[in-house]
């Protein structure tokens, strides 16, 4: 065990990666060239202990593409990036062993078992005298920062964001260093591909390249051509899933090939101004993830716990069967079916469709929200531990900030109202391309001549509507009044 080394010019220094895939604005990275030592990068595949939740199949397909664009980013600036998986402290103090390195340099994680590891890292490798220092780039502010007037943790988002708005402007981005002074003594390396982060028989995953480019380059691309073309009308047209009006940024955070720095600061742009709108609703989303961080932190178990603890007796009905049909897009609504098979196919799904498809899984079926979490977390490419625990609680009614219970989404008025030329639905639920606007979402109604001309066979090539949906309301409500009365 590397005890008490001394901080020699040339031990080199170790720098760990993990949701920070990115060469630019990496404070950790920038401090680490720096010292003027050599740098031995490392990311970390930590999955060893039960409190760690395994990362989900889409983000590992994700994450194969974006260590492959990291590597090639470290590469031209000098380094060399090691790949090693297991528990975080064995893994650096083997490579303390190995290197005789006296630093260890990282950002800052905010799930919690990130936090526990890295807090306990900095303790362990101080105690022995190393030095270990950690730095922001993942959110905006850090989420302890924020505190109500009577010390507490906000559970609102509109007075968080007024307590933001408030706050310190956030920093500046940081360039990326010129370069990287190699370390060139032995190190041992996994192979990318001996992970088997892609998925194979079947490649489930085959559509998601025409959608995304994972790593650094991928992220300022899909930010530049947000700014430049759908920034104005954002505000206007960001719940219209058929139209591309929001950034597709959601994965490239989650993966931190992109800070909030860097967001924060190309919306100061002067070409900008004139969005002003759009622009402000933008930073408002941008509010939304620091909000779920904020209640994650001061809630750990957001992702597994009900926060307002009455739902704990709420009489779920998990049927697996309808669970089952949400997930394939099988539920004979439309939208929910889009939204499901968007989902399956791209990696991602519009904001205002995850609204309705969850909505749906919890009110109509009555589905325990953390099934519906899970499936998310296993299926999107941006899934990220404060924002889905903290969505799907807020579609719940069980979360700290949340629609309330009785508010359920319809999910043909949703449709109508913001998929009207069927666009969205005809693109995902094929099947159904053919039918005219008026029974687009609700196929059910259609005559049966439509129908045929259609190509639509009820039944057959699309299925009837799973649940009824006036009766489906009226037994979630039912169900909720238990709870109410038990609470
Ligand atoms: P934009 O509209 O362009 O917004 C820019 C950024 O702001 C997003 O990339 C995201 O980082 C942040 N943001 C926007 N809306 C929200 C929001 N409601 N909550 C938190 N951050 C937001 N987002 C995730 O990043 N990961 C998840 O796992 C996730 N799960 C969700 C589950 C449900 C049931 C719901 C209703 C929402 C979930 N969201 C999640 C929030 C939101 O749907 C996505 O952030 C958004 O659709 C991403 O698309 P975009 O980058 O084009 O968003």
């Amino acid at each position: 065990m590397a005890e008490q080394q001394s901080l020699t010019s040339d031990a080199p220094v170790v720098l760990l990666f993990r949701h920070d895939l990115r060469v630019n604005d990496n404070r950790a990275l920038y401090a680490a060239a720096q010292t003027g030592k050599p740098v031995i990068p490392v990311f970390i595949l930590d999955e060893h202990s039960d409190d760690v939740r395994p990362v989900g199949g889409a983000r590992r397909w994700w994450l194969h593409h974006s260590l492959t664009a990291l590597e090639t980013s470290l590469k031209a600036l000098g380094a060399t990036l090691l790949l090693k998986r297991g528990a975080t402290q064995n893994i650096v103090d083997r490579l303390l062993d190995e290197t005789a390195a006296d630093m260890v340099l990282w950002n800052r994680r905010y799930d919690p078992p990130g936090v526990d590891t890295d807090r306990n890292l900095k303790s362990e490798l101080g105690r022995r005298g190393l030095t270990a220092e950690s730095f922001d780039g993942h959110l905006l502010h850090e989420p302890y920062l924020f505190k109500t007037g009577t010390g507490g943790f906000y559970r609102v988002y509109s007075p968080f964001w007024r307590a933001f708005s408030a706050g310190p402007d956030p920093r500046d981005p940081v360039s990326a260093p010129d370069g990287l002074k190699p370390y060139d003594g032995p190190t041992t390396s996994d192979r990318l591909k001996d992970w088997q982060l892609l998925p194979e028989n079947p490649d489930w995953a085959k559509g998601f390249a025409a959608d995304w480019t994972p790593g650094e380059r991928g992220a300022q691309d899909k930010l530049a051509a947000f700014l430049d073309d759908a920034i104005g009308y954002y505000g206007n047209d960001r719940d219209k899933p058929a139209v591309e009006a929001t950034s597709r940024l959601s994965p490239h955070l989650a993966h931190g090939e992109i800070t909030p720095f860097q967001i924060w600061h190309a919306l100061k742009a002067p070409d900008l101004a004139a969005e002003g709108q759009g622009t402000d609703k933008f930073r408002k989303e941008i509010g939304w993830r620091e909000f779920s961080y904020h209640l994650l932190f001061n809630n750990p178990h957001l992702a597994t716990r009900n926060y307002n603890a009455s739902f704990d007796e709420f009489p779920w009905q998990n049927k697996a069967d309808d669970l089952q049909a949400w997930q394939r897009g099988l539920t004979g609504y439309p939208i929910v079916d889009a939204g499901m098979r968007q989902l399956w196919q791209t990696g991602w799904m519009h904001n205002r469709v995850r609204m309705i498809t969850a909505s749906f899984l919890i009110k109509h079926l009555r589905i325990d929200w953390r099934k519906g979490e899970a499936w998310f977390w296993d299926t999107l490419v941006d899934a990220d531990p404060a924002s889905n625990a903290t969505s799907w609680q807020w579609v719940a009614g069980s979360g700290a900030d949340a629609a309330p219970y009785f508010r359920i989404f319809n999910p043909m008025l949703q449709g109508d109202k913001f998929d009207p030329m069927g666009h969205y639905v005809r693109a995902f639920v094929p099947e159904l391309k053919n039918l005219p606007d008026k029974f687009l979402h609700v196929p059910w109604l259609a005559p049966e001549n439509i129908l045929m001309e259609a190509g639509v066979v009820l039944g057959g090539n699309y299925p009837h509507p799973l649940v009824d949906h006036q009766a489906a309301r009226q037994q979630a409500l039912i169900a909720y009044a238990r709870i109410r009365k038990g609470s």
